[in-house]
């Protein structure tokens, strides 16, 4: 497989001229939200979509306008407010002891003081919380800290498998460490939100529409092999 620098970048090029939004207009690529914000949301964005975890959000703040506010309620009604985003019981368990330990380990309930720390600090303390392993730490490295961790959804993983950019057996967890050593750190941002839209539109789970496909000529994988070799020759 062709790899360093150029071989991302002729992806990246490819991927920004099929979706115009990426680069410089982008909106999330210059959005540095609260860090604690952010965690609360990626946790409930876990095994939903983002309609739902977007609305389980805005009914938990709505309901507690501070972060105190959530850490004093008491589990069930955390879990009454974001019902909608699934999972509530369980995430409602793991949203309230969050609160509750970084309240009792830095004397407030938030995470700005990760914005002075190293990434691989801030990386381990995030996964240290009971659910939240690396994908859901990198999302807020990535977006709310402005850091270059390259988070793996099951997009990335699907499409970085057909592509060859990781082993067709590797787990999420592994595509995310090969990857996060292979991509250029400023490359990060707009390869993970490039390849999550090319999963969603394009390389989808079950039907991909590889005749439409521009990273065609990048696609080396076994299930694709007669579609690719017939692409290289014509
Ligand atoms: S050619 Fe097909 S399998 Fe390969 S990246 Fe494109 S849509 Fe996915």
């Amino acid at each position: 497989m062709e790899s360093g620098r150029e071989y991302f970048a002729g992806i990246l090029d490819e991927l920004r001229r099929d979706n115009p939004a990426l680069g410089e207009g982008f909106l999330l690529r210059e959005s540095r939200g609260d860090p604690l914000d952010s965690l609360i949301l990626t946790i409930l964005s876990q095994a939903t979509n983002d309609r739902n975890s977007g609305r389980a959000f805005r009914r938990l703040r709505n309901k507690f306008p501070t972060w105190e506010d959530a850490m004093h309620a008491s589990e069930s009604a955390i879990e009454d407010a974001i019902r909608e985003g699934g999972l509530a019981k369980q995430k409602a368990a793991r949203i309230k002891s969050i609160l509750r330990r970084i309240n009792e380990e830095t004397g407030s309930v938030s995470l700005d003081f990760l914005k002075d720390r190293s990434t691989n600090e801030v990386m381990e303390y995030l996964m240290s919380f009971d659910g939240v392993g690396p994908k859901t730490a990198a999302c807020v490295a990535l977006f709310a800290l402005g850091r270059p961790e390259f988070p793996v959804d099951t997009h990335i993983l699907r499409v970085s498998r057909r592509l060859g950019l990781v082993g067709e057996k590797d787990t999420a967890e592994k595509a995310q460490e090969s990857l996060q050593k292979k991509i250029p750190p400023e490359m990060i941002m707009d390869f993970h939100l490039g390849l999550i839209e090319h999963g969603r539109r394009t390389c989808r789970p079950g039907n991909p529409t590889c005749s439409h496909c521009c990273l065609r000529r990048f696609c080396k994988k076994s299930g694709l092999k007669d579609f690719t070799l017939q692409a290289e020759k014509s």
